[in-house]
């Protein structure tokens, strides 16, 4: 059996369902294969608030009940401080069950009309000529498409060319149950790695160790040993506690990497085979996520807009960099505040990796917008051309170069900042320029905006 498609997605974990689903929805022709029959059990529980905000953005947050979400308001913490401490939870942090959650996804996807094959491994994914590729399935299935997307996770289907943004990192993990359990999330460090655990609806007591690779051959490779050593160095559970492990042990890669061919004119990599974080920002299904919405606009400019491919495949090979690199140093941070490790080499390997801090900007003399300006004029910001999201495409926009680095804004509040540098004139007077405002936005957004034009020497008073 052959058949075509616009798009043929590979995975069917959140990356490739989001993608499958908002191309379907723009009306693409669209095709998912899945390797394992869903729901398939998966790693990756405990999700922020982020997650809820996209899926109520695409309209189907409904996944997160079917996925057996428990929303937790605290959590227990040994990191900072060598006695556990009770802390409030992030706003929205829970934990969900991949496997029901995943297979709720696929399940929207076919609702919107992707054709999903679960349970057949994708074999080959071979370009016979630029914008056309012959995938071979399990099962003698023969499958063509115009452009493939690369959502099988860790591994990927298509070449890869990585680049790691941590140290090299292995997690162990198994489900616990019985007496004595936690019934919160607990964050702990240990000497040689950390541990996080936290009930998993319908599993158990997820207990997962990050150690360094080498943690299992100092061990003989008993990754049992190693796993039970970790737990009781972390002494995540408390001493008289009885849980017992009702799971086997599972063994995988926790570095962090990204892909630096991750996007060309008939592929992209989304999720996991384009970016892995560290565990500890609990942060991949969220990136999986997002990286999906990004890949659905930019396969939707290459086929819809081709004079404005460059920009779409610019605009995702610069997110996957720049959220690989904001990821890193934001963890290694979180790796520094455990001062108790300081000198211990699990630490001080993952805090060598903060970044320097910046060099002292210029002191901006204006902070806000002044009540007494009366005449303004253009600031010091540069205007930068920048790819960004515009609907369904990625369009080409000026955008303001802010200080300190970090990306060009174009939007804020979804008004084009750019647009104010077209209105005023040199000795422009204040007012006209509140005035006209008024006219665009609401109120609040008008005094954001101004402050924020001001603080970052966009515009800038001239008689105060
Ligand atoms: C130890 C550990 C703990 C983590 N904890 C968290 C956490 O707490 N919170 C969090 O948000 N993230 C966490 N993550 C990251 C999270 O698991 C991933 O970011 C997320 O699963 C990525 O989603 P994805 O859709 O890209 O890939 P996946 O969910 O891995 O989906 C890929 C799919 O592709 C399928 N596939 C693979 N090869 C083929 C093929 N050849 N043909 C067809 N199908 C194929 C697979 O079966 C799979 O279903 C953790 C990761 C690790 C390693």
């Amino acid at each position: 059996m052959t058949d075509a498609c616009d798009v043929l997605v590979v995975g069917g974990g959140p990356a490739g369902s989001i993608t499958a689903l908002e191309l379907a929805r723009l009306g693409y022709d669209v095709k998912l294969v899945e390797a394992l029959p869903m729901p398939r059990h998966h790693i990756g529980e405990s999700i922020t608030i982020g997650v809820h905000h996209q899926l109520s953005h695409l309209g189907i947050e409904s996944v997160l009940e079917s996925g057996g979400r428990q929303v937790f308001h605290a959590h227990e913490e040994r990191w900072t401080e060598s006695i556990m401490t009770l802390k409030p939870a992030a706003p929205g942090a829970a934990t969900i069950n991949r496997g029901m959650f995943d297979a709720a996804c696929l399940e929207r996807c076919s609702i919107d009309g992707v054709k999903v094959i679960a349970g057949r491994r994708t074999r080959s994914v071979k370009r016979v000529k630029p914008c056309e590729w012959h995938v071979t399935v399990e099962g003698g299935l023969a499958l063509h498409a115009r452009f493939v997307v690369d959502a099988a996770g860790k591994r990927g289907v298509l070449p890869r060319l990585r680049e790691t943004t941590g140290a090299r990192t292995i997690a162990l993990y198994g489900y616990w149950s019985g007496d004595g359990l936690p019934t919160l999330p607990r964050v702990f460090a240990g000497s040689a790695g950390w541990a996080w655990g936290a009930p998993i609806f319908g599993l158990g007591y997820n207990v997962t160790l990050f150690v360094d690779r080498t943690a299992i051959g100092r061990c003989g490779g008993d990754v049992h040993r190693a796993y039970m050593e970790g737990i009781s160095d972390a002494a995540i559970f408390d001493t008289g506690a009885g849980p017992v492990l009702r799971s086997d042990i599972v063994a995988c890669d926790a570095t962090a990497w990204f892909e630096k061919a991750s996007v060309g004119r008939d592929f992209i990599k989304i999720g996991e085979a384009a970016q892995s974080l560290d565990p500890l920002a609990s942060m991949g299904v969220q990136n999986a996520i997002q990286t999906a919405m990004w890949a659905s606009i930019v396969i939707n400019t290459v086929f819809r807009r081709p004079e404005a491919e460059a920009a779409a495949l610019g605009f995702f090979q610069d997110k996957i960099l720049s959220s690989a690199k904001s990821h890193a140093a934001a963890v290694a941070e979180i790796y520094a505040s455990n001062s108790e490790g300081a000198s211990l080499p699990f630490w001080a390997r993952r805090a060598a990796l903060r970044t320097p801090p910046m060099e002292d900007a210029e002191i901006l003399e204006v902070k806000t917008a002044p009540a007494t300006a009366t005449t303004i004029m253009r600031g010091s910001a540069p205007l930068v051309d920048h790819a960004c999201l515009c609907g369904s495409y990625v369009e080409t926009r000026r955008a303001i170069l802010v200080r300190g680095g970090g990306e060009p804004v174009a939007f804020l509040g979804g008004f084009a900042v750019a647009d104010v540098i077209n209105r005023i004139a040199e000795g422009c007077a204040f007012g006209e320029l509140q005035e006209w405002l008024a006219t665009q936005v609401s109120t609040r957004l008008a005094e954001r905006l101004l402050n924020w034009l001001f603080r970052n020497d966009v515009i800038r008073p001239i008689d105060v």
